[in-house]
């Protein structure tokens, strides 16, 4: 079985206190790699190697356009290894390769983008209100970035989080979920190929509130950008408030996917099937609650549960499966107890509700794809994310209804919307309250595209330009440009 090491300083190293865990394979329920279990020393350690990088070593000395030569290699090696990256992030969380190859394919490009932004940072000059000054700014890198990320997408996560921090200039260490790890630790090897210097990308794994909270506890590191939970994020939030760190989170979601009467039927069946039931469910950005127009929810229902009904389950590296695994065995557990809770609450369960079987789908832990209809907006099921294979149904009268619906959730993360009116497109982009709404299309991420939530959905934009002034900080200068004649510097202005 494969032992890995973590990656810190240039180097692979054990874990300071000697411990490992298992990764397993959530298809054949077979541990495969051991993980090491990273402790508070790993994390001084690595923080220390970050900030001499930063301050004093290389990645500062050197030219933005180097560091982004850097980075243009490494996006040629992502491309180079993205069969194995693949096949070990398939390994690690069960997801479909066909989806986790689409994924390998962008992450080069999520590379090569922002090497591009890495010498094009640049301040400005400004028109000051004195004529004896001149005022200009610096954009300067925030210093230490500790990227926490979930185990759905580690190397995707890293991605968006990393290529603008080192863009910025700054230097970082991953902590990836204890549930799949093992991409991370691989791709930690392709930086080291690239050339960046040692220091500046270190991966320490283990557990959340061993090697998680140690890093958003570090007074020597400026910016946390977290993917995960929002209970996990809440935590971090306030723990990080105690350093005055800056903080980016990347939270759940329970969004909706409105379905209006005058809609491409068939397409948005398409978009909402696999809006909920790709990757299982497992997406931050799942469309777990269909709002449907009364005047066709019925139809609509029968077409959804037709397409649903023919979904196949089974081994995510077989081209012919559409779901995959669910992929931790806590995540199993949750999604059915959300099952137990929706039959409780009166939801009427039309397709699934109870785990797959299957001869090929021993050892693996496989829910049904499932649709509940006559579901109120005020039940859990339509309030609580379950991150799994869950549809729950909702019916609208018109747009009002629809908007006071789809925003009557705690999250905000996205929302899809399926009409043939411009104008009512428009109204509803602008009515709800969330980070991204898709029309006529769902789950069409970009790394180009800022992504993000409001509400409970999280804090700051990743994709995009924006994701790179969340790890720079602006310096102003005043320069006096006066003659020598005698100052009026004691005159409080
Ligand atoms: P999680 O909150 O359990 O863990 C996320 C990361 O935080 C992991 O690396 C974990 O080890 C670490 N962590 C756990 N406890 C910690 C602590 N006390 N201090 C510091 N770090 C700690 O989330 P998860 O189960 O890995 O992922 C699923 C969640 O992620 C879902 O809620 C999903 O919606 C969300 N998610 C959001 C996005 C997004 O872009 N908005 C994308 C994917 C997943």
């Amino acid at each position: 079985m494969k032992k890995y090491q973590l990656f810190v300083d240039g180097d692979w190293v054990d874990p300071d206190g000697g411990t490992w865990t298992d990764t397993v394979d959530p298809y054949r329920g077979e541990a495969w790699a051991q993980i090491p279990l990273g402790n508070q020393n790993d994390v001084t350690r690595a923080v220390s190697a970050a900030r001499r990088a930063m301050t004093d070593g290389p990645w500062s000395s050197m030219s933005a356009s180097a560091r982004g030569k850097i980075m243009r290699r490494l996006g040629d090696l992502v491309l180079a290894n993205a069969d194995h990256l693949a096949a070990v992030e398939v390994r690690d969380n069960g997801k479909l390769l066909a989806e986790v190859n689409g994924q390998l394919a962008s992450l080069a490009e999520v590379w090569y983008y922002y090497a591009g932004f890495a010498d094009k940072i640049q301040g400005s000059t400004i028109p000051i209100e004195k004529s004896d000054s001149v005022a200009f700014t610096y954009r300067e890198p925030i210093g230490v970035v500790a990227a926490l990320t979930a185990w759905n997408s580690p190397l995707w996560f890293a991605a968006v989080k990393c290529a603008p921090a080192l863009a910025a200039g700054c230097t970082v260490i991953v902590k990836p979920s204890e549930f799949a790890s093992a991409s991370t630790l691989e791709f930690a090897e392709l930086t080291r190929q690239a050339g960046f210097p040692a220091g500046v990308f270190n991966v320490v794994t283990g557990l959340g509130p061993d090697v998680g909270s140690a890093l958003v506890e570090h007074p020597d590191v400026a910016k946390i950008t977290f993917t995960g939970s929002d209970t996990t994020g809440a935590q971090v939030y306030e723990s990080a408030a105690r350093t005055m760190k800056r903080v980016s989170l990347e939270l759940g979601g329970k969004s909706p996917n409105i379905v209006f009467e005058d809609a491409d039927l068939d397409k948005a069946a398409t978009g909402v099937v696999s809006g909920i039931f790709g990757a299982s469910g497992q997406m931050c950005s799942a469309g777990s609650r269909l709002l449907v127009h009364s005047s066709i929810k019925d139809a609509f229902t029968e077409k959804l549960v037709e397409i649903a009904r023919s979904i196949r389950l089974g081994d995510p590296n077989d081209p012919l499966t559409n779901v995959g695994p669910i992929a931790t065995p806590p995540q199993y557990r949750k999604v059915l107890d959300y099952i137990d809770i929706a039959n409780a609450e009166g939801a009427r369960c039309l397709l699934g509700g109870k785990p797959a079987s299957g001869s090929d789908l021993t050892g693996g832990q496989f829910i049904e794809p499932t649709i509940y209809t006559d579901v109120t907006n005020d039940m859990r099921i339509a309030q609580e994310e379950v991150f799994g294979p869950i549809l729950s149904i909702i019916e609208f009268e018109d747009e009002k209804h629809a908007i006071a619906l789809g925003n009557d959730v705690a999250y905000g993360l996205v929302a899809g919307v399926w009409t043939e009116n411009v104008g009512r497109a428009l109204r509803m982009s602008k009515a709800l309250d969330v980070g991204t709404v898709w029309v006529n299309t769902y789950r069409t991420y970009s790394y180009m595209v800022p992504f993000g939530g409001t509400k409970q959905s999280g804090l700051g934009r990743e994709h995009g330009i924006e994701a790179v002034d969340g790890y720079l900080d602006t310096k102003s200068i005043v320069i006096a440009t006066d003659d020598g004649a005698p100052s009026n510097a004691f005159v409080m202005r």
